[in-house]
C-alpha cells in the first residue's frame, strides 16, 4: 500500500470514493502515511441509512443456513489474513504485532461464533393458561442497527457488534473510529466478498459529529451499539431514548486490582505489569489502580518496577516490542498532563511517565508507576486511557474492597490472592460487570457476556449467547385452532 492510495465508503454494495478523505498516520513512524480514508459526509452517512433500509426486509427473511454460510466466510477470510491484518492494525493503532494478530484472530473466531449462533435461532412454544390455545415467543431482528466504534479494538469490536447483528438479521451502518479506518475498511472489504446481498452491511468513515450523528438520530435507525468515551455515550443515549432507539453502551472504566497480603508476589506483578500496560494501557478494561495490602506493599512495588523497567518500548512492528505507541498526539499530550497532574496531588511518581524520543518518531510513552497515591486523587478517579497506573496502600481485605467499589465506573475489577474466601467474597461483592482472580483485568473470552455496571455501561449486554437481547425484540403470539 503506497501513501497515495486512497480509501472510500461502502454503500448499497459496492465501494465509492468518499466526499473527503483523512491521512492515517502511524503513530510508531509519524512519517509513514499508511493511506487516505474517508472524511464523508451526512449525505453519505444518509445514502448508507437508506440502503440498509431497503435491505432490512430481505435479510431479516433469510434462512439460518445462508446468515451461517456467509459469517463463517468472513471469519475464514479474517484468520487466513489475520497477520496481514494485525500488522495494519499494529500499524495504524500501534499495539504490537503479536497484540495486532491476536485481535485479528479474535475477530475471526467472533465471526465463527456467530455463524454457530445463526444455527440455534431459540423460541418457545408452551400452552396458554387458556384452553385451546398455544402461546409461542419469538425473537425477530429489530431492522437496521447502527454501530459505532473506537480506535483502541478497531478490528474486534466492530466484529463482536456486526457479526451478532447480522447473525440475528438486522441489516448494518457502520462507522469505524476517525484514528483506526484501515481495519474497517478492511473488514467491509471482507464481507463484500462473502455472498451478504448488497445493502445489508454498508460502511461509512468519518467523524461522529456528521456520519455518527446520523446514525444515532435517523428514524430508520432502529438500534444503536455504542462503544467509546463516556461523553459522547452520555449524548448518544440521551439522542436514542428521545426518539425510543435501542442503545447499547460500552464506555470507559478505573478499573481496579487488589494485591492481598497472601497473593502469590509473581503471578500478581505478572497481572499488574500485563493488565496495567500492555496495548500501552489503552483498553477499556486496563489496571490503572493497583490496591495492595500493607504486608506486600513495598515487595509488590519493587517488584513491579523492576519488571516495568525491563519493558520494551517501541516500534509497534519491531521484532521485540512490547509497549507500543500511544495512539495519537492528543492522547499523549493528555497522558503526559495526567502524570503533572499525578505529581501536583501529591503522589510519587516511582517510574516512567515521560516522553521518549526512538529512532522513529512517534509517540511513546515510558510506563508511568504512581506510589503513594490516595483513592480521591484524580489520577484514581478518572480515565486516563494510558499506560499510567497508581498503587493505593491499604490495611487490609474489607479497606481494599471498599477502595476498589468507590468509583463511578464498574467494568472490570481483578483480586490476586491464594485465599478461595477472598476471592468468593470479592467475585459476590465487586461492583463490576466481570471479575478476574490471579488473572489481569483484561483480557476476555469471546463466547460470554462483555459489559460492566454503573458509569461504564448501559443496555443490555454484548457477545455470546446474551447479544441476542439487543440485537432482537421478542414476539409473543397467541393462536388458537
Ligand atoms: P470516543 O467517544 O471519542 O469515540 C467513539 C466513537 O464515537 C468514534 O467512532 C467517534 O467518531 C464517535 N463519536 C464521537 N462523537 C459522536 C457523536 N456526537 N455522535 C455519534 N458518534 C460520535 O471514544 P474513543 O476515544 O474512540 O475511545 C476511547 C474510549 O472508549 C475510552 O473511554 C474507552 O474506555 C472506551 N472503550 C470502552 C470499551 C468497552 O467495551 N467498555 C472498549 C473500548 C474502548
Amino acid at each position: 500500500m503506497s501513501s497515495t492510495d486512497v480509501f472510500g465508503n461502502f454503500i448499497g454494495g459496492s465501494f465509492s470514493p468518499a466526499s473527503d478523505v483523512l491521512p492515517n498516520i502511524n503513530p510508531s513512524d509519524l512519517s509513514d502515511v499508511i493511506g487516505e480514508y474517508g472524511h464523508s459526509s451526512v449525505e453519505e452517512a444518509n445514502a448508507a441509512v437508506a440502503a440498509a433500509s431497503a435491505a432490512a426486509p430481505g435479510w431479516a427473511n433469510s434462512t439460518p443456513q445462508e446468515r451461517f454460510d456467509i459469517l463463517d466466510a468472513i471469519g475464514t477470510e479474517i484468520l487466513a489474513r489475520k497477520e496481514e491484518i494485525g500488522h495494519m492494525l499494529a500499524r495504524e493503532e500501534g499495539k504490537t504485532l503479536p497484540e495486532g494478530i491476536g485481535e485479528t484472530n479474535r475477530a475471526g473466531q467472533i465471526f465463527k461464533y456467530f455463524a454457530g449462533e445463526a444455527l440455534r435461532p431459540g423460541g418457545e412454544k408452551i400452552p396458554s393458561i387458556r384452553p385451546n390455545v398455544d402461546v409461542e415467543i419469538i425473537r425477530q431482528p429489530i431492522g437496521v442497527v447502527g454501530i459505532i466504534t473506537p480506535w483502541n479494538f478497531p478490528i474486534a469490536i466492530p466484529a463482536w457488534k456486526i457479526a451478532p447483528a447480522l447473525c440475528f438479521g438486522n441489516s448494518v451502518v457502520f462507522k469505524p473510529a476517525e484514528i483506526s479506518p484501515a481495519c474497517g475498511w478492511l473488514l467491509a472489504d471482507i464481507i463484500s466478498r462473502s455472498g451478504l446481498p448488497e445493502g445489508v452491511f454498508n460502511m461509512v468513515s468519518g467523524s461522529g459529529r456528521e456520519v455518527g450523528n446520523v446514525f444515532v438520530n435517523h428514524p430508520d435507525v432502529a438500534g444503536i451499539s455504542f462503544t467509546g468515551s463516556q461523553a459522547v455515550g452520555h449524548q448518544v443515549a440521551t439522542q436514542c431514548v428521545a426518539r425510543q432507539a435501542k442503545v447499547q453502551l460500552e464506555m470507559g472504566g478505573k478499573n481496579p486490582l487488589v494485591v492481598l497480603d497472601d497473593a502469590n508476589l509473581e503471578t500478581a506483578v505478572n497481572v499488574a505489569v500485563n493488565g496495567a500496560y500492555f496495548s500501552t494501557g489503552q483498553r477499556c478494561t486496563a489496571s490503572s489502580r493497583l490496591i495492595v495490602t500493607d504486608g506486600i506493599h513495598d515487595q509488590f512495588v519493587e517488584r513491579v518496577i523492576e519488571a516495568i523497567k525491563g519493558l520494551k518500548v517501541g516500534n509497534a512492528l519491531a521484532e521485540g516490542t512490547q509497549i507500543g505507541p500511544v495512539v495519537s498526539d492528543d492522547q499523549l499530550g493528555k497522558n503526559l498532563e495526567y502524570v503533572e497532574i499525578g505529581k501536583s496531588e501529591g503522589a510519587t511518581l516511582a517510574w516512567g511517565g515521560e516522553r521518549l524520543s526512538l529512532e522513529t518518531e512517534g509517540y511513546y510513552q515510558a510506563p508511568a508507576l504512581f506510589t503513594d497515591t490516595s483513592p480521591e486523587m484524580r489520577i484514581n478517579t478518572e480515565e486516563i486511557f494510558g499506560p499510567v497506573a497508581s498503587v493505593i496502600r491499604v490495611q487490609g481485605y474489607e479497606e481494599a474492597l471498599a477502595v476498589a467499589n468507590d468509583t463511578e465506573f464498574g467494568l472490570s475489577s481483578g483480586i490476586c490472592t491464594t485465599s478461595l474466601g477472598y476471592a468468593r467474597d470479592f467475585q459476590k461483592r465487586a461492583e463490576a460487570g466481570m471479575v478476574m482472580v490471579n488473572l489481569p483485568t483484561a483480557g476476555v473470552d469471546y463466547h460470554v457476556p462483555f459489559g460492566g455496571r454503573k458509569g461504564s455501561s448501559y443496555g443490555s449486554r454484548e457477545q455470546g449467547a446474551y447479544a441476542a437481547e439487543f440485537y432482537t425484540t421478542v414476539k409473543t403470539s397467541y393462536i388458537s385452532s
